[in-house]
């Protein structure tokens, strides 16, 4: 029913200024970023690009929007899909799905390809097989292997994924010249929570000036998506009240209330 797995744009407004803290995270994928940009400058020295890279971390900790700023920093099309799109698939779409995807993002290489969720797809084979039903799911993975061991030295493609879930992947996956470099991405520590909070107060309008230091300490455990969705809550309290500002109570009241959303959510886990 969806009538697009993926989407291709040339996203050139998300930059490494939008992506605060990850320090770490950043300077391996700016790394990529050049390579993108010049390649010749490693392939003359007989050097291999690497073909991908697993982003690894907790949700809401900024991988999508890293994979993003990739793209933006290199400015070349940024090609996405969900490993969870595929899960309920005919058999044979998911595989030539990816066939398409990938024909595309070469056809317009240099490019980033970015799959989220690639547990979703890329869990190791030959488990939960007991009725044959991922029979499709195997397919789309190894669709996924042969398109990455596919590309030529010169192709300037680079596959980004993104799993919360590094430890059930199946190896063949995480093998040379696949996704043989990984990355972390965290939650934030109270600094970056700090440079989180900037980055998202920028649109929203204060009625005083805010104490981010002490925003990041009642925020701890909270993740970059968390602290976003802060921001504009607090604005959609303020905005219910009829403020024309919003004030350091509304903040402390969103984050109560994320907090509340965050409880009830493992509550549900457990
Ligand atoms: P998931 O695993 O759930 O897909 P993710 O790690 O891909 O999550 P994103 O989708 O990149 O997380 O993050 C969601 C939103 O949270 C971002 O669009 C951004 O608004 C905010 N966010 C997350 N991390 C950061 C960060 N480090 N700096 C600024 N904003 C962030």
């Amino acid at each position: 029913s969806k009538a697009k797995l993926f989407d291709e744009k040339t996203d050139t407004r998300t930059s490494f200024k939008d992506v605060a803290g990850l320090e770490g995270a950043k300077e391996e994928v700016e790394e990529i970023v050049d390579f993108l940009r010049n390649p010749d400058k490693y392939t003359s020295l007989g050097g291999k690009i690497p073909k991908g890279a697993l982003l690894v971390g907790p949700p809401g900790t900024g991988k999508t929007l890293l994979a993003k700023a990739v793209a933006g920093e290199a400015k070349v099309p940024f090609f996405s899909l969900s490993g969870s799109d595929f899960v309920e698939m005919f058999v044979g779409v998911g595989a030539s799905r990816v066939r398409d995807l990938f024909k595309q993002a070469k056809d317009k290489s240099p490019a980033i390809i970015f799959i989220d969720e690639i547990d979703a797809i890329g869990r190791a084979r030959g488990k939960n097989n007991m009725t044959g039903s991922n029979d499709e799911r195997e397919n789309t993975l190894n669709q996924l292997l042969t398109e990455m061991d596919g590309f030529g030295t010169n192709t300037n493609v680079i596959v980004l994924a993104a799993t919360n879930r590094a430890d059930v992947l199946d190896k063949a996956l995480m093998r040379a010249g696949r996704f043989d470099r990984q990355i972390y991405v965290d939650l934030p520590d109270i600094r970056e929570r700090k440079e989180i909070f900037e980055v998202h107060l920028k649109p929203i309008k204060t009625a005083e000036a805010l104490d981010l230091e002490f925003l990041a300490k009642q925020t701890p455990g909270f993740s970059g998506a968390d602290i976003a969705n802060v921001c504009n809550e607090a604005a959609l309290i303020a905005a219910r009240k009829e403020k024309k500002a919003v004030t350091k109570q509304d903040f402390l009241d969103a984050v109560d209330r994320i907090i509340g959303g965050l409880e009830k959510k493992n509550k549900i886990i457990t």
